[in-house]
């Protein structure tokens, strides 16, 4: 198996999966979207609220706050158990006064590690006289669990294999046009592929010259994998925590079949 960086930023990654299949890819992603762990608020007590919304409403959206993770000093309560040195939850308080907007970065974490990523959110408008006072608990969670605890979105596509049979056929330059991604240039008025890696597969090039000029297709061993993080964990941590994931089912499955031997 061979990977190639495409290109990332703060928020996303793009990379070449050279050599697999899509049981792998797609394992990885599943276990991505269900099964790397984050840290959300999970229960709120409200000791004061008086905005114009209704607890409720203020706990789910607390419970959509993203907060930043540190894997390292918190555990899953499935897991505190065998890890008896990490914490389980942590509280988070809040005490606002209006006039005045209640943003995320209001929220007072006991953990400076632990705290929300877009500091700007709002939670809610406070009128004049109007006071909100809580404590929230966070933990850590997995998606599996609830939607809030996804560290992000992986998604991917079968490798671009584009074959022009008759680069001199009439419409080169619309398909330079229609194409979405550029993949196209047009060379002494012939068509070339100019960028493979950026063709996503949407067969506009084949609707406009048909199947007797162009084909595409995506690959079954080689993939294109983009993954953006929801900003708890950087892409990395993502992708290391879920091959761990994988790695600990594996070796629990190897214990189950050794029992039956
Ligand atoms: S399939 Fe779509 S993205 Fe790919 S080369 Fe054709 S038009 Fe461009």
């Amino acid at each position: 198996m061979d990977i190639k960086l495409l290109n990332k930023d703060k928020e996303k990654v793009s990379f070449i999966i050279k050599n697999t299949d899509n049981v792998f890819v797609n394992t990885l992603r599943r276990n991505i979207t269900s099964n790397v762990p984050t840290m959300a608020i999970d229960t709120v007590k409200f000791i004061k609220n008086s905005s114009a919304l209704y607890d409720e409403i203020l706990a789910h959206r607390l419970g959509l706050v993203v907060l930043k993770t540190d894997l390292k000093s918190y555990s899953l309560k499935t897991e505190s158990k065998s890890k008896k040195s990490s914490t389980t939850e942590l509280l988070l308080t809040l005490d606002c006064k209006g006039p005045c907007t209640v943003y995320a970065e209001d929220l007072k974490s006991k953990d400076p590690k632990v705290k929300p990523v877009y500091p700007k959110t709002v939670i809610v408008k406070l009128d004049k006289n109007q006071e909100l006072k809580l404590e929230a608990t966070a933990v850590l969670g997995t998606g599996k669990q609830h939607a809030k605890f996804s560290p992000g979105l992986m998604w991917y596509q079968g490798y671009p294999n584009i074959n022009i049979s008759k680069p001199n056929a009439s419409g080169v330059t619309e398909a330079v046009k229609v194409c979405p991604t550029k993949v196209f240039r047009a060379e002494n008025k012939q068509l070339k592929v100019h960028d493979m890696d950026k063709c996503i597969l949407c067969m506009a090039c084949v609707d406009l010259l048909g199947e007797n000029v162009i084909s595409v297709k995506g690959s079954n061993e080689d993939f294109i994998v983009n993954l953006e993080s929801w900003g708890q964990l950087k892409h990395n941590e993502i992708l290391e925590k879920a091959v761990e994931v994988m790695d600990e089912k594996l070796d629990d499955f190897t214990d189950e079949i050794k029992k039956i031997k």
